[in-house]
């Protein structure tokens, strides 16, 4: 204990026993840090899923937002503790990566914790269970490898690649919608697609949101999206083959600057200021128009006299485009962007075939419609509500993922905790070649990897126990590691829980899955090697 004084003089004591408390050591260490890592995965549990609940969280200012995605609801979440932010990152690397299977990567960690404790009660060192951890990943990811069956991603209208966005779309507010959003997610990904180098940019595909309207009128643009009209009521709502003149300089008559003193003594001389102030402008209308342009879009605002004017001379424009909108106008369009006005020129235009305005509940917007430069798409994701949108948007985002994700590596497994299943099944037998302490590491695997189809049954009411038990003895009966938790989703009927997962189409890409494997085993070696916590700044 110690006396201090602030810059006031008054005295203050510091406890030592309290910077003790800044540091926790060895077993007691590990098992802290297992149960924080645990309290995060056993809140994502509940969320996996076709019948995985949502979350609400309301953020310190009072924004709501409804989300069954694992790496959102951790993201909004404000955890302290550093190794349960480990699980944050965790299923954020997962959505970087992968882009979908965020709450699996969790909740798999989780289980391979639980199973960890367990055996730390057994009095085994933490560090031959991250061992018996390692191999025993590498075997389930071999397994996957094995098990994984190839696509013809071409083949059938691509119904590989919509299948698989339909298995993501299965557990999202989309659901009810999720043929359709699962072709468009599909026809978005495959617009911006280079299938000869298995490449998608992904940059030129935006996902946009508008309220109004329902889950249903979400509609794909071939083209951009902005969120501002035309300029005047009266111009024209479209414009066929636009040539569009991108301006980042101020597009309107000049205005006397405040700090120059202007004397106007008559009438005449007023009438001289705004004749000289309307001919500058419409020299400056009729040097857009010599280029050729017939749509003007400016960063900047222009007065409604201007627009007047505008409108008298035949140009349609619109103002208070947004610097990322600007940017992103010309990257498609194949337009410069103006910054100085006397540098308008022909080869300055950008070219789309239509660009329309469009009504949209009360608002309307502007589409840029195949603009001649690049193909970009816009997903315009529409919905009742503000978090409607904002799930929907966060939905088609992971299915699109998905698909870029088959397209980059053709090989599927299959979904409804199968292939778990099957690894569990392989882990186990490869346990019994194990000698050593290792091998109850290895056998402990096993029973996490089967704690996926557990929850997904366990979130859809059935009997958790009984019905993997079945699927197993099933996977075991008919040699086929293809039988799941088969979760009747609203158009699949329901005809026994232990299904062929390949039957009933639940598809998901191979390097997802053992992606989740991969970093829910590294994390939980990382977390089981921590012997000792010191929080920086209170421990001497
Ligand atoms: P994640 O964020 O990890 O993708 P989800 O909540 O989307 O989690 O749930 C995905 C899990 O749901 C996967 O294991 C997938 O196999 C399973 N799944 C999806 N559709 C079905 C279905 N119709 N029947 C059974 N399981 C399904």
């Amino acid at each position: 204990m110690s006396m201090v004084y602030d810059e006031y003089g008054r005295p203050f004591i510091i406890l030592k026993e309290q910077q003790a408390k800044a540091r926790v050591k060895g077993d007691e260490a590990v098992r802290s840090n297992i149960l924080a890592a645990r309290s995060i995965s056993s809140l994502l549990r509940t969320s996996l899923g076709p019948k995985g609940l949502d979350k609400m969280l309301v953020s310190p200012d009072g924004d709501v937002s409804i989300t069954n995605d694992g790496a959102t609801i951790l993201e909004q979440l404000q955890i302290d503790h550093p190794v349960a932010k480990l699980m944050v990152e965790l299923s954020q690397s997962q959505d970087d990566e992968i882009g979908d299977g965020t709450t699996g990567v969790v909740v798999l960690a989780g289980s391979l914790l639980e199973q960890a404790e367990n055996l730390l009660k057994k009095g085994i060192h933490p560090v031959r269970i991250a061992e018996g951890f390692e191999k025993a990943a590498s075997v389930a990811i071999q397994t996957l490898g094995s098990i994984a069956e190839t696509m013809d991603i071409q083949a059938n209208d691509h119904q590989a690649l919509k299948t698989t966005a339909q298995t993501t779309l299965s557990s999202k507010i989309l659901q009810s919608h999720k043929n359709k959003m699962a072709d468009i997610a599909v026809s978005a990904v495959l617009r911006v697609a280079d299938l000869e180098r298995k490449d998608v940019n992904f940059e030129r595909i935006r996902v946009e949101g508008k309220t109004g309207g329902s889950l249903e009128d979400t509609e794909l643009v071939s083209g951009i999206v902005i969120d501002k009209e035309i300029s005047h009521p009266q111009m024209p709502k479209v414009i066929q083959d636009a040539k569009i003149c991108i301006l980042t300089c101020p597009f309107e008559p000049p205005k006397p600057k405040t700090k120059h003193k202007l004397d106007i003594t008559s009438p005449e001389a007023y009438e001289e200021l705004y004749n000289h102030e309307q001919s500058y402008f419409r020299n400056m209308v009729k040097a857009v128009k010599d280029t050729g342009a017939n749509l003007v879009i400016c960063q900047w605002g222009f007065d409604d006299e201007a627009n007047h004017l505008l409108l008298q001379n035949d140009l349609p424009a619109v103002r208070w485009v947004g610097g990322v909108e600007i940017e992103h106008i010309a990257m498609v369009t194949g337009g410069r962007i103006v910054p100085r006005f006397e540098q308008v020129s022909a080869e300055k235009l950008g070219t789309a075939k239509t660009v329309r305005e469009v009504q949209m509940g009360n608002e309307r917007m502007l589409l840029i419609e195949h603009p001649m430069h690049t193909s970009a798409v816009t997903v315009l994701c529409r919905g009742g509500s503000h978090m409607v949108v904002e799930e929907g948007k966060r939905s088609l985002h992971d299915a699109m993922c998905v698909v870029r994700n088959l397209i980059r590596d053709n090989r599927v497994v299959y979904g409804g905790g199968s292939a778990e299943l099957a690894c569990a099944l392989a882990v186990e037998q490869y346990a019994d070649t194990v000698t050593g302490v290792d091998q109850y590491a290895v056998r402990a695997f096993a029973d996490a990897l089967e704690d996926l189809p557990l929850a997904l049954a366990e979130n859809a009411g059935y009997r958790p126990i009984e019905e993997v038990a079945a699927a197993k003895a099933k996977q075991v009966a008919e040699n086929n590691p293809y039988i799941g938790i088969g979760v009747s989703s609203v158009d699949a009927p329901r005809n026994g829980h232990a299904m062929d997962m390949r039957e009933v189409g639940v598809f998901e890409t191979l390097i997802g899955k053992q992606q989740q494997i991969q970093l829910a085993a590294q994390v939980v070696k990382m977390i089981l090697k921590i012997d000792d916590v010191i929080a920086q700044g209170q421990y001497q």
